[in-house]
């Protein structure tokens, strides 16, 4: 054990420190310095992010929607080359196991209609709005994770980043770092879906008090590089149906993005009751199918990644602000669960706070959940409500009981939902058993075959940063749930030898999903060492 007083932490001091550079976090830090700016407010703010470099933790899909991308940045397209690639042909289908039918464009509910919107790559964006962010002197420091929160009197007194250089016995080696004391007057916390301080401090202000439950699905994506006869610049599709049953919320995508490059990917709600179903098995079938099939031939597997995606609607924020901390973006829930687009709702959450502080700051003290409930941001998860709800209990029931309530009450009605994912599971012996297929290497691969391309880098001496709450629980993993978490895991971490649970943490890809679905709630994911994780490139 280490002997804390012998080691000297490095104190820093900011106005506003943001936990988390992603789109949340970023434009939240490049509206307080346009609005200090205006105002005449001299004004220090940081971003820490955990990931070696920016946007190196950030998977997305992505189809963004720009429409109010000028509210952060007036003149983005005279500066932004980025966007290049706008939806041009935008299509839906219902997949069985061979065939595939297109869902009449007549049918398709507005909200799921994505075309003259950009397909982007999230990482390339960020890494382009946190050089926006550098100009304006907002510092941002990459490879520095949040790890605990210090408190006193029941309030928040500084955060405290990872340690560096301590070995797995927990014993400092020669470079030992102990981390440093971050002091703040704000705190933003902008961690993503899941985030791990965020989850401590609504825990422990009671923030989700009469709140439906947050619920999360997994996403797993592939970047692949495609022949040119395959590739058709512009054209995206979405599916439902075949692999997973009806009863089950999930669905695929494909992105062509630009260069013959597409994303390709499948999303699986994670209220799933069987506990042999493997996310990344059904990931793995999908692109086995047909449709999706005919794209990746003789095409190659560049990128692999994973990471959970909220599910709730707005009924299941939290309360967004207790003292001088606030939560954005995904960490709060700002997701349009019905589209699932998280990017343009993250960022408005991030100018909402920022506004916030300013107002605080020029004497015009307002709630923040007045600011919000005035914008269009509210406007569209209003009428995103009750989606998940739905849509939990399978597709067709789902879609009938959305267009009912839509009739009925015009979507008023706030439906009280307080299900947690974990909870879901049945016991294996009262579910089939699913065998899925061997790996073909052409299209489908082991797990351990696709961590290659996530481009995974830890230090192997250190602490394993997932830590389990109670050992005992693990027999009963082991007995009642088949060794579910050798399934839900999309990274081969948990890994059973005879009856003991070997960890291999340093497959792990951040995606959060062990801590929203194992059976106990016996896993906690906590930050490893910053620039420890994957390192995934135009995610
Ligand atoms: C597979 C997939 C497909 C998607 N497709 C789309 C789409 O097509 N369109 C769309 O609009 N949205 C899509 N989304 C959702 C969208 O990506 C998110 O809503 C959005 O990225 C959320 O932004 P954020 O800033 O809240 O969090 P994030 O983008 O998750 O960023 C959080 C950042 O905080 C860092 N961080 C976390 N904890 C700490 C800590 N303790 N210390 C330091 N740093 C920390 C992380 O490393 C990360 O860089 C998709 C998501 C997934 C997973
Ligand atoms: S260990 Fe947990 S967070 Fe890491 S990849 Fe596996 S499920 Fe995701």
């Amino acid at each position: 054990m280490i002997n804390k007083k012998k080691y000297l932490y490095e104190n820093i001091n900011y106005d506003i420190i943001i936990i988390g550079a992603g789109p949340s976090g970023i434009s939240c830090a490049i509206k307080l310095k346009q609005l200090s700016i205006f105002f005449n407010l001299k004004l220090s703010i940081c971003v820490i992010e955990k990931s070696k470099f920016i946007s190196s933790n950030i998977i997305s899909g992505a189809i963004f929607n720009t429409k109010y991308l000028k509210e952060l940045l007036p003149n983005w397209k005279f500066k932004n080359l980025l966007f290049k690639n706008k939806v041009k042909l935008d299509l839906i289908y219902y997949l069985t196991r061979l065939n595939y039918y297109k869902i009449p464009n007549i049918i398709i509910p507005k909200n799921l209609k994505n075309k003259n919107k950009y397909i982007i790559s999230l990482s390339k964006f960020i890494i382009w709005l946190s050089k926006e962010a550098k100009k304006l002197n907002i510092e941002i420091f990459e490879s520095i994770a949040a790890k605990k929160i210090v408190y006193k009197n029941n309030k928040v007194i500084y955060i405290k980043t990872n340690e560096f250089n301590i070995n797995k016995y927990k014993i400092p080696n020669k470079n030992f770092f102990c981390g440093i004391k971050i002091y703040f007057n704000n705190l933003i916390l902008a961690e993503g879906a899941k985030g791990f301080l965020t989850e401590k401090i609504i825990l422990k202000y009671n923030l989700n008090k009469n709140k439906n439950s947050q619920n999360y699905s997994l996403g797993i994506k592939e970047l692949w590089k495609i022949k040119n006869k395959n590739y058709n610049k512009g054209l995206i599709l979405h599916t439902f149906g075949w692999p997973l049953n009806k009863k089950i919320y999930s669905g695929g995508f494909l992105y062509n993005m630009e260069n013959n490059i597409i994303s390709v990917g499948y999303i699986i709600s994670l209220s799933y009751k069987n506990p042999y179903i493997s996310p990344y098995d059904e990931f793995q079938k999908f692109k086995l199918h047909p449709l999706i099939n005919k794209f990746l031939e003789n095409g190659k597997c560049i990128s692999y990644g994973a990471r959970v995606i909220n599910l709730g609607d707005l009924n299941s924020i939290p309360k967004l602000n207790f003292n001088n901390i606030i939560i954005i973006g995904c960490s709060a829930g700002f997701l349009n669960s019905s589209s699932l687009k998280g990017i343009h709702t993250s960022i408005k959450s991030g100018i909402i706070a920022a506004e916030y502080i300013i107002y605080k700051k020029i004497n015009k003290k307002k709630k923040i959940n007045n600011i919000f409930k005035k914008t269009w941001l509210y406007k569209e998860l209003y009428n995103a409500k009750n989606h998940k709800i739905f849509m939990i209990k399978g597709f067709y029931l789902g879609i009938l009981l959305l267009i009912i309530n839509k009739i009925f009450y015009n979507k008023k009605n706030n439906l009280k939902y307080k299900k947690y994912d974990y909870k879901m599971i049945n016991l294996s012996n009262f579910e089939n058993k699913i065998k899925y297929k061997k790996y073909n290497n052409i299209n489908t691969f082991s797990k351990s075959s696709s961590l290659i391309f996530s481009n995974l880098k830890y230090n192997d001496n250190q602490p394993s940063h997932l830590k389990f709450k109670n050992k005992k629980y693990l027999n009963i993993n082991y007995n009642l749930y088949n060794k579910i978490e050798e399934r839900y895991c999309p990274a081969n971490v948990y890994e059973y030898i005879n009856k003991n649970l070997q960890i291999n943490f340093q497959n792990c890809l951040h995606c959060k999903t062990c801590s929203i679905k194992d059976p106990k709630q016996n896993i906690k994911w906590t930050p490893c060492e910053g620039g420890n994780g994957p390192n995934y490139l135009n995610m």
